[in-house]
């Protein structure tokens, strides 16, 4: 293949950041606003650190229109360690979880060590094509401490195009791979919680999204302190060293992402990239998606080849060509292409052009 395109990283996380965020985050590493240090080493109690704090979580607010009574939290251990505190907080008497993939799966292998868990094996079969069960088909016994679902299966490619509506208002959400690509109601949920490498950035910080009500509820007996929501939230997110750089970075995104116009101009993005991948693959033989359009992902498009032989040479060139990371999960195979926020239209653009000529060249 001849051509070749600026870099594209199609990663399903840790994932591409906004390249202006790059640029402004390399132009203030060594010197950030004439401080003459870095935000690596503030300190996470002085004042440069508690601005850079205090304003990633304004912007936050501001994008996904945070009322007063939830707070924010800025976590480290990444969006599974969630799997284990959200039992550990809010689990009493039983929990219903929806399962339609593999991350909702493993949420519920850990919150089974905490308590009851009704499962709702969610993954149904339509026309063929994989599909999200229809809510008046879960069965749900109604008198649940919360109901846990995963907005956007990142490896599946299985996204729900709105909350639930059985348990609105108890709705706990690992938005981990399609925060702030899509407004959303925050008073459906009394926990939202989100690994930051997919749409945020550096991997490692977790975003959580917690009501007022649900930090005073007290934790398990045995839940450590850095475990607890309260004690996040009593301490300002900083009873131990928080993760500062990526608490910084995280603000960058926001920025820029209030500068792009918001979560309205993300949903639109969204929508633009994933439907033309969508509408190429499914005029095409060559190329097909296994989940039914109802479900399918603005964020992770899987994609199989015909000929599965062709595999390996497909990604090969595809690196060669500057379109990187598009290996499918291993538990799934084939390709897959991540398209989260910092992903340009013009990204999706050339990937369809490979597309067209690797199938001209091997179909
Ligand atoms: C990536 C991902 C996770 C895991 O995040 P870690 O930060 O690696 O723990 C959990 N849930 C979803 C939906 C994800 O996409």
């Amino acid at each position: 293949m001849k051509k070749h395109w600026p870099p594209y990283n199609f990663s399903a996380g840790p994932a591409m950041l906004p390249k202006q965020v790059m640029e402004q985050a390399q132009s203030e590493f060594t010197d950030w606003r004439g401080k003459g240090l870095s935000v690596l080493d503030f300190s996470h109690r002085g004042t440069d650190f508690t601005e850079i704090a205090e304003k990633a979580e304004a912007d936050l607010r501001q994008l996904l229109n945070i009322p007063k009574n939830y707070r924010v939290l800025f976590a480290a251990g990444g969006a599974s360690f969630q799997f284990a505190m959200v039992p550990m907080n809010c689990l009493r008497n039983r929990a219903v979880y929806v399962d339609t993939g593999i991350w909702g799966s493993k949420a519920i292998k850990e919150a089974k060590q905490f308590g009851q868990v009704d499962v709702v094996n969610a993954l149904s079969e339509r026309d063929g094509l994989q599909a999200i069960l229809p809510e008046s088909e879960w069965g749900i016994e109604q008198g649940f401490d919360y109901l846990h679902f995963t907005p956007n299966e990142t490896i599946g490619g299985v996204e729900f195009s709105d909350a639930p509506v059985v348990g609105r208002g108890q709705l706990i959400a690992d938005m981990s791979s399609n925060i702030l690509s899509r407004k959303i109601n925050v008073e459906d949920y009394a926990v939202i919680y989100a690994g930051a490498q997919k749409n945020i950035g550096p991997a490692g910080l977790t975003i959580l999204i917690v009501r007022d009500d649900i930090i005073q509820q007290p934790a398990a007996q045995s839940a450590p302190s850095l475990m607890r929501y309260s004690t996040l939230a009593e301490s300002g997110s900083m009873y131990n060293t928080p993760p500062t750089y990526s608490w910084y970075l995280a603000g960058l995104v926001f920025d820029w992402l209030i500068k792009q116009g918001g979560v309205d101009v993300m949903e639109q993005r969204a929508n633009e990239r994933s439907q033309k991948l969508y509408q190429f693959i499914d005029k095409r033989s060559f190329y097909a998606n296994p989940i039914h359009p109802s479900a399918r992902s603005r964020m992770n498009i899987p994609f199989t080849l015909a000929d599965e032989s062709l595999n390996a040479r497909f990604l090969e060139q595809a690196e060669m060509a500057g379109l990187h990371y598009l290996k499918g999960h291993r538990s799934v195979g084939g390709m897959r292409a991540s398209l989260y926020n910092a992903m340009p239209v013009a990204g999706v653009d050339a990937l369809i052009e490979f597309m067209v000529e690797f199938e001209r060249t091997h179909g």
